[in-house]
């Protein structure tokens, strides 16, 4: 989609620091990380948010978490992580493209705040 930003990263478009690619994911370090590992894993088609997961694209969002397992173990995360999606206004979105942050590397609290 022209003018969303993850849709001009997965492109080349505009720069990041590849995690990992496959044919449906495109995952890049988060610019302003959260967390010593930041990740963000995209789908390779414009999703607007988890609202709009139908059943027409939700196998992208299962080849997403496909590859959260292989991020998980390419960067050697056997302490655990965390994979935060969030959707819209109150849940924080702020690239309506829809992502999932994977996190690592701290100990994590709950709940998140
Ligand atoms: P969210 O707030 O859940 O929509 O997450 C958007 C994320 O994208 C934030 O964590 C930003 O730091 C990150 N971000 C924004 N622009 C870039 C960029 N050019 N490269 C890498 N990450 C980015
Ligand atoms: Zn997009």
């Amino acid at each position: 989609m022209q003018n969303c930003l993850f849709c001009k990263i997965i492109k080349g478009e505009i720069p990041s620091t590849k995690v990992y690619e496959d044919e449906f994911v495109y995952a890049f370090l988060d610019i302003e990380p959260q967390a010593p590992f930041h990740a963000v894993i995209v789908p390779k088609i414009h999703i607007k948010s988890a609202d709009e997961i139908n059943t027409e694209n939700s196998m992208y969002i299962a080849k997403i978490f496909e590859a959260v397992a292989k991020i998980a173990k390419q960067e050697n995360l056997e302490n655990g992580y965390r994979v935060v999606n969030n959707c819209g206004a109150d849940g924080g979105q702020t690239v309506g493209h829809i992502h999932f942050h994977l996190l690592a590397r701290r100990n994590l609290q709950w709940p998140p705040g």
